[in-house]
């Protein structure tokens, strides 16, 4: 079993786009231990911990404990650590934890666009530092990946913001919408980020062309959905990962953290099954206006979790996910068809093996 680790809804920073309530919470020892174990403590040899927030590195010494727990009780585990977090609070000391004990650190950051939307408390931009924190961070990790969110009000910086990040080396880019149902996307937005991806693709294939490796997430997975028949389905609710909230209550996923309705269980009690098994098939319910769509397979119109954030009903889709999903396959259609034009032989190395 996987799972996620709400360590605090604190943040040293205000993203313009942020979901998170920013309350003073934080995840006592006891949960974070109690956590470990109920994540550690079944019969697989395998499992993993994602740490989140808020800002996880808040909550530094509750990670070293957490990793502790399991290198001293579960020696014999293979396990696996992730992080997301905004990065202004790496260190040389953490970062040398993290690679003794590979924890692999997924930073947020927006390229230039950071500048208007990861702001201060106080207003001010952290992209002067967010940047220096980034260099460090690739010392240690060069594969580091970038987690970078699109609003709809500076949609037109889209394109040259991941590119600046490719620009400093960073090598695998994923970008999502702001997908707060305030978010803004209308017909204009969404034209201008089909323009904004095709730039992108143009920029991926210009790499391509070098015999560089560059990786934009989007258009991976949706070349996989064909090469490597790889789902782009990404939900299977309260199964493939559970989110343990600040206080210990269990949810099947990160937007139904607090609301008692899809509790699953408890870190002290365990998890509900009936309850788990009910939220799951419930969540399976697709949306009725996908009906026949060629698209279905390749499109993540099923991820339960996003679609009651932007819908209010797991069993509804977006217009503009919808959208989104449909230029998005558009453009990674076309940008492998120039790439196997280009280079077959490479691409064939890339794609489907
Ligand atoms: S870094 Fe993450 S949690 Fe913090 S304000 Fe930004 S989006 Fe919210
Ligand atoms: S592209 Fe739109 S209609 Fe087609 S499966 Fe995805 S969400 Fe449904």
């Amino acid at each position: 079993m996987t799972g996620t680790l709400i360590l605090t809804k604190q943040c040293n920073l205000r993203c313009r786009y942020c979901f998170e309530t920013h309350e003073n919470v934080f995840m006592t020892e006891e949960t974070a231990l109690a956590a470990v174990d109920l994540l550690t403590g079944d019969d697989q040899p395998q499992g993993g911990i994602s740490f989140f927030g808020g800002e996880p590195l808040l909550r530094k010494e509750l990670i070293y404990r957490c990793v502790e727990r399991v290198r001293t009780l579960y020696p014999a585990k293979q396990f696996t650590y992730n992080m997301t977090t905004n990065g202004l609070l790496l260190d040389e000391e953490f970062l040398t934890f993290a690679r003794d004990n590979a924890i692999k650190i997924a930073l947020s950051h927006d390229g230039l666009m950071s500048r208007v939307n990861r702001l201060y408390p106080d207003g001010r931009d952290c992209l002067a530092l967010l940047d220096e924190k980034l260099a460090l961070l690739m010392h240690y990790q060069p594969n580091t990946f970038i987690m970078a969110t699109l609003s709809a009000d500076y949609v037109e910086q889209a394109a040259e913001s991941v590119i600046s990040l490719y620009e400093k080396g960073i090598s695998q880019v994923n970008l999502a919408l702001d997908s707060r149902p305030e978010a803004g996307w209308d017909d204009d937005s969404m034209d201008e980020l089909g323009r904004q991806l095709r730039l992108i693709a143009d920029y991926v294939f210009a790499a391509f062309r070098e015999g560089k490796q560059i990786s934009f997430n989007g258009f991976d997975e949706k070349i996989r959905s064909i090469t490597q028949q790889k789902s782009c389905h990404v939900c299977h609710l309260g199964y493939r990962k559970l989110y343990i909230d600040w206080d210990g209550a269990i949810y099947p996923c990160i937007q139904f953290g607090g609301l008692a309705a899809f509790c699953i269980g408890d870190v002290t009690t365990g998890i509900d099954e009936e309850t788990r098994k009910s939220i799951h098939r419930r969540s399976l319910v697709k949306p009725s206006f996908c009906g026949d769509c060629a698209l279905k397979e390749r499109c993540v119109n099923d991820c339960a979790c996003l679609n009651y954030q932007q819908c209010g009903d797991m069993g509804e889709v977006s217009p503009e996910q919808c959208a989104f999903q449909r230029v998005l396959i558009e453009t990674a259609d076309e940008l492998a068809r120039r790439m196997i034009e280009q280079d077959e032989e490479q691409f064939i190395k890339r794609y489907l093996k």
